[in-house]
C-alpha cells in the first residue's frame, strides 16, 4: 500500500501516465480491491509486476472474540506468521470525540512495545518490530470488511508505542485522512503516546488536526515512575512542556489518561496535583479504574475511591471522565490475546 505520491513516483518507474495512481487508490480505498488481478483498468503486464511487490493485503484474520453488541477484538496475522490485536468498540457516550454513535477502532502500530509500562500487557515480551504503514491502514479495512461496518473513530491505543513508529504513523495518517484514501477526518484521530517529548513536537507540525492522549497516570515524577519507565527519559515536565508546543500549534483539546491504582496514584493528593496539570495545559482527564493483569499484583481501588478521585477534579473545574463499568480492558490490558495466540496457550 502506497501514497498517492508514492504511487505516481513507482508508476512513472515503470513508464505509467500519473492517472493510474488515481485508478489504483481507487481500487484499493473505495472499491476496497482483495487483489491486483480485479484491477480490470490496468495494464496486465503491470498488475503482475506490482502483485508480486505490493502485496494488497498484509493481514489475516484469525479469530474474533466478543460480539456485535460488546468489544470486539480481530486477531490477525501478519506475512510473517506474527500476531497483532485491533479492537472495535461499539457506540459508547465515555469514549473518546465527542459523539455517541461512533464505532471506534482502536489500532496497532507495533508488535510488542519497548516502553514497559508497568500496567500493559504489550511490553511484557518486549519489541519485536514496527508495523508498516500499509499494516497499520490494513487494519481498518479489515475491521470494516469483519464487521459491516464504517470506522468513524479511530484511537492509536493498541500494541505499541505509536511515536516510536513516528514515519510510519505519518505515512499511515495521510492514507487514513486523504481524500484519495480512507476519508476519515482529523479530529476523529486520537494518537496516544506515554510521552516521547521529541516526537510531540513533531507531530504538533503534522497538517492534520488530529488529537492527542497521553498516558499520564502520575502527575508527579516519583509516582510516575513506578508506573511509566519512560518518565526518567521524559520526566512529567519536560513532557508538559511539549504539551504546551502541542497546544500552540494545535486547536484540540489535550486527553490526560488516568488508570487507577490502589495505593499507588489513586490518593486525593495526587488527584490534587493532576488537577493543577491538566489545567495548566488546559486538558481533559480520562479515568480508568485499574483491570488486572495476569503476572502484575496491582488492584483496582474501590468505586468510592474513584468517584472521590473524580470529585476532586471536578470541583478543581477540570472535565473528567471515569468509566466504573468493568470489561473494557482495552486501554489497560491491550496484547493479551496475541500473547496467548504466540504462546500456544489460546
Ligand atoms: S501502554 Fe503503550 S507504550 Fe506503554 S507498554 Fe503498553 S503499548 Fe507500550
Amino acid at each position: 500500500m502506497l501514497t498517492q505520491s508514492q504511487l505516481v513516483e513507482l508508476l512513472a518507474d515503470h513508464g505509467q501516465p500519473s492517472y493510474r495512481a488515481t485508478q489504483i487508490l481507487d481500487w484499493i480505498f473505495k472499491k476496497r480491491a482483495k487483489s491486483w488481478d480485479e484491477m480490470t483498468n490496468l495494464p496486465e503486464s503491470l498488475r503482475e509486476d506490482l502483485a508480486g511487490k505490493y502485496p494488497l493485503r498484509p493481514l489475516k484474520h484469525t479469530l474474533t472474540k466478543g460480539s456485535k453488541d460488546t468489544t470486539r477484538k480481530f486477531l490477525l496475522e501478519l506475512g510473517d506468521g506474527r500476531y497483532i490485536e485491533t479492537v472495535l468498540i461499539p457506540a459508547s457516550p465515555a469514549l473518546y470525540g465527542e459523539r455517541s454513535d461512533r464505532h471506534t477502532l482502536c489500532v496497532s502500530s507495533q508488535i510488542g512495545c519497548a516502553y514497559g509500562c508497568k500496567f500493559c500487557a504489550s511490553g511484557l515480551d518486549g519489541f519485536t518490530r514496527n508495523l508498516s504503514a500499509a499494516e497499520i491502514v490494513s487494519q481498518i479495512i479489515l475491521a470494516e470488511e469483519l464487521s459491516g461496518e464504517k470506522v468513524n473513530n479511530l484511537v492509536f491505543m493498541g500494541m505499541g508505542e505509536p511515536l516510536a513508529n513516528f514515519k510510519n504513523l505519518c505515512v499511515a495518517l495521510e492514507m487514513i485522512t486523504s481524500d484519495w484514501g480512507l476519508k476519515i477526518g482529523g479530529r476523529r484521530i486520537t494518537v496516544s503516546t506515554s510521552g516521547l517529548v521529541p516526537q510531540i513536537k513533531n507531530l504538533a507540525e503534522l497538517p492534520q488536526q488530529i488529537r492527542l492522549a497521553i498516558s499520564l497516570h502520575g502527575p508527579d515524577d516519583e509516582t510516575r515512575d513506578k508506573i511509566m519507565p519512560v518518565n526518567r527519559k521524559f520526566p512529567v515536565g519536560e513532557l508538559f512542556g511539549a504539551l504546551r508546543v502541542w497546544n500552540s500549534k494545535k486547536n484540540q483539546k489535550i486527553t490526560l489518561e488516568y488508570i487507577l491504582i490502589d495505593g499507588i496514584n489513586a490518593d486525593p493528593e495526587h488527584a490534587m496535583i493532576l488537577a493543577k496539570r491538566a489545567a495548566s495545559i488546559k486538558a481533559k482527564v480520562n479515568l480508568i479504574p485499574y483491570n488486572k493483569v495476569e503476572g502484575l499484583e496491582w488492584v483496582r481501588p474501590s468505586d468510592t475511591a474513584c468517584r472521590k478521585f473524580q470529585n476532586v477534579l471536578t470541583q478543581a473545574g477540570i472535565s473528567a471522565t471515569l468509566r466504573l463499568e468493568k470489561g473494557h480492558d482495552i486501554d489497560a490490558a491491550c496484547g493479551q490475546l496475541r500473547l496467548k495466540k504466540e504462546k500456544g496457550t489460546l
